[in-house]
């Protein structure tokens, strides 16, 4: 297993598992990983799914 990485910015975790401070997103079929930094920063574009009115 390669290790994971996170879709936007590349960075690649310390262990092939992910860690929990990471946030995962199903989109078309594959499963995208987001490090805990563009988790935060992004939280909202991914939640904001539900709710783009907001912007
Ligand atoms: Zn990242």
């Amino acid at each position: 297993m390669a290790s994971a990485t996170c879709a936007l910015c590349g960075r690649q975790a310390e262990s092939e598992d992910v860690p929990l401070t990471w946030a995962t997103s199903m989109e078309n079929g594959r499963q995208l990983l987001y490090c805990d930094v563009c988790a935060r920063e992004n939280v909202r574009g991914i939640e904001g799914k539900l709710d783009s009115v907001y912007w």
